[in-house]
């Protein structure tokens, strides 16, 4: 199901991945925006966004994309030089400059404008972990295919997720497995979740950015567990890409006692958590709810995030009870 809105979406993913790599490898301390809500924005989140709704539209006009960004921002008159950044790096790019140019950017980055519907829509965030890729670490280009409310599909881009020598595409399609591509032989290979089974051996990752999650918690859980490692921080839903690897066990994100309102984003776990659970992992709320993709851009009905393997998800939620 949904083969050739599997394949579109990949090559999207893989220009997009392209695009942000030469902008991460070229950065200066100038080429971010701070938006309204204070989380920055940068070339590359534009540059990704357009390719990849523009991409995405001309194959499946039909199909509404739910994107993080819109081009409000970079058409404000102190933003000139973030713009002419975005337009030189589509014009260099081997594929974008046949797509893209100056009287079209903004209509592309605006083609991500699209609401969720009870029907079918993409879900898209161009650079997930934006503060990672400004400090040259970890981000990812995050895709999901949205249909009556549940998850049929994800890939995840991960540019600086070594497998092999280079970075990576994740990606899963429900009922079929999850996969990493290799780019270089065109050929995909089957991912799972890892094996162990000893609580004291699990890896742990959670939010590098110290304000996304609970980590006075979350640590106080690892020690519960007797972890032999301390949590290990990384931005982004790389870090759902490492579980489904193998590379980690368990990912906490239990809401920060600041902002204990805030509902996580679709665009933000649509992508990872389908490819953690076609990898055999569990993935729910903190609460041991299943995430609810049906109700809008957020996880309305969901508190915090729980992505971990059948060995020690149930183990970890009684933890999480006992603790609250
Ligand atoms: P991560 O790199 O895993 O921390 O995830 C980055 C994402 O965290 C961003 O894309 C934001 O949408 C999201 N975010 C922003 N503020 C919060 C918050 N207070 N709690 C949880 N997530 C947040
Ligand atoms: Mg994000």
């Amino acid at each position: 199901m949904f083969e050739k809105e599997m394949e579109t979406g990949q090559n999207a993913v893989i220009d997009a991945m392209r695009i942000s790599r030469t902008v991460q490898k070229e950065l200066t301390g100038a080429d971010a925006i701070t938006k309204a809500d204070k989380s920055p924005v940068t070339i590359a989140d534009f540059a990704a966004q357009a390719i990849i709704c523009k991409i995405l539209k001309k194959h499946f006009p039909a199909i509404p994309i739910v994107a993080e960004e819109n081009s409000d921002i970079l058409g404000k008159p102190e933003n000139r030089a973030i713009l002419e950044k975005v337009l030189y790096y589509i014009a260099n790019d081997e594929k974008a400059k046949f797509i893209l140019d100056k009287d079209n950017l903004f209509q592309g980055i605006d083609l991500g404008t699209g609401e969720p519907t009870d029907d079918i829509f993409w879900a898209l965030d161009p650079i997930d972990g934006t503060k990672g890729f400004l400090r040259g670490e970890q981000f990812a280009i995050a895709l999901a295919l949205i249909v009556n409310g549940k998850v049929q599909l994800g890939i995840l881009g991960c540019p600086n997720l070594k497998m092999g020598n280079r970075g990576c595409l994740l990606f899963a399609g429900k009922g079929g497995g999850a996969y990493v591509l290799d780019s270089e032989t065109n050929t995909r290979k089957k991912v799972g979740v890892s094996t162990i089974t000893v609580p004291e051996k699990m890896r742990f990752v959670e939010s590098y950015v110290s304000s996304h999650s609970n980590m006075d918690m979350q640590l106080h859980i690892a020690r519960v567990l007797k972890l032999e490692q301390d949590p290990v921080r990384m931005d982004s839903q790389v870090k759902y890409g490492v579980l489904a690897a193998g590379q980690a066990e368990i990912y906490l994100r239990i809401p920060h006692p600041k902002t204990p309102d805030y509902r996580e984003k679709i665009w933000d776990h649509a992508a990872g958590s389908i490819i953690v659970e076609e990898a055999g992992g569990v993935v729910t709320d903190i609460l041991g709810k299943k995430l609810d993709f049906s109700v809008g851009k957020t996880l309305a009905n969901n508190r915090g995030i729980f992505a971990s393997i059948p060995a020690v998800h149930s183990r970890i939620l009684d933890i999480i009870k006992e603790l609250s």
